[in-house]
């Protein structure tokens, strides 16, 4: 049995902006593009949400639905920061972090031994720090998996908890509306509606057979989630997309004799950390990374399914080129050809 806590920032994006502008704090404000230039809301604040402003909602239709709504452009650079910071407080109570978004993670304190391994104290502790350190507040939500938990941290926002124990799964579910489980939009909400299925008590009581027909594999899915059963394991790793090794010199190589000198060395350690990533991994292309003395880089690319010291030679030659002053750090790398992993871990088959 796990012990999921996913947690998700209230309003993330409009609450860094009134934490650091007072006279946000009590105006509907949204993050968003402007309504001349067919901008989207990216999040508002829930005095804007009281109007029916929403997520991802056209600014212009917005603006209607709230015509003083104060909507700013977002500064992604900052709320990266916040998102670093909290993300370091989530690391101090467990490695087992996915994060799915700059606000929001799934933890698995499954093997915490934390408050005597109590994942309700923990999240509590979590909510507390964040908000002390950053000034921003979360809402959580534990359950033992990861369907639970997001749909828990929801439940009790913003600035919430809701817990959701193993006992307790069978009532919660039943009483849930099928709207809320994971990958169900409005069309399948409506096909449900039409088979008489509002609630979660509604759809287990089809079986597995009869939704398979009408919704085939994702049928299965809903078979599952109807029973608050969920295995996905909590992701730590994305799928690698490239690996690469670099080398800051300690002098300057002032040549592009002397850059391309160092490519065997280079070349070797990129084959040697490849043989050790996990599966038979294949590349769709290799790069060259140079940084020069005054610290501007560049990254050539070429696509290419085989790889020899030659084209890397050819790739720094282009690249020297470019900048064509002394080189303080080289980097070798593969671009990584994922189908095969992405497809495999769809399937729940890769770790
Ligand atoms: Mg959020």
């Amino acid at each position: 049995m796990r012990k999921i806590i996913h947690c998700d920032c209230d309003c993330f994006f409009a609450a860094v902006e009134m934490r650091d502008n007072p006279e946000y704090r009590d105006i509907p404000l949204a993050v968003g593009g402007r309504s001349d230039r067919r901008g989207v809301i990216a999040t508002c604040n829930y005095k804007a949400r009281a109007f029916g402003v929403r997520s991802a909602m056209a600014t212009a239709y917005a603006l209607k639905l709230c015509p003083t709504l104060t909507v700013i452009p977002g500064q992604m650079e900052k709320y990266r920061q916040v998102s670093r910071q909290i993300m370091q407080i989530y690391r101090e109570v467990t490695d087992n972090i996915e994060p799915l978004s700059l606000d929001e993670a799934y933890l698995d304190v499954s093997d915490s031994e934390l408050f005597q391994g109590s994942a309700t104290r923990i999240a509590e502790m979590l909510r507390c720090r964040v908000s002390e350190v950053t000034g921003i507040t979360i809402s959580a939500g534990v359950a033992p998996n990861k369907f639970l938990a997001k749909v828990a941290s929801d439940w009790n926002k913003p600035d919430g908890l809701c817990v959701i124990r193993p006992d307790q799964v069978e009532e919660f579910v039943e009483n849930l509306a099928v709207k809320k489980l994971h990958g169900v939009g409005s069309k399948t909400a409506e096909k449900l509606e039409v088979m008489g299925v509002t609630t979660c008590a509604d759809l287990k009581k089809l079986s597995r057979v009869h939704l398979a027909e009408h919704f085939g594999r994702f049928g299965e899915r809903l078979f599952e989630l109807s029973r608050g059963v969920d295995n996905r394991a909590v992701v730590t790793q994305r799928v690698r997309k490239s690996i690469s090794v670099e080398h800051t010199f300690s002098k300057d190589l002032k040549t592009i004799e002397e850059s391309l000198s160092h490519i065997p060395e280079l070349y070797l350690e990129l084959q040697r950390r490849f043989s050790q990533l996990p599966g038979d991994r294949a590349i769709q292309g290799i790069f060259v990374k140079l940084k020069f003395n005054d610290f501007t880089q560049t990254t050539i690319e070429h696509r290419s399914t085989v790889h020899d010291e030659s084209l890397y030679s050819g790739l720094m030659k282009q690249g020297y080129q470019r900048g064509n002053k002394p080189v303080r750090l080289l980097g070798l790398g593969f671009r990584l050809d994922n189908r095969e992993t992405e497809a495999l871990q769809q399937l729940s088959l890769w770790p």
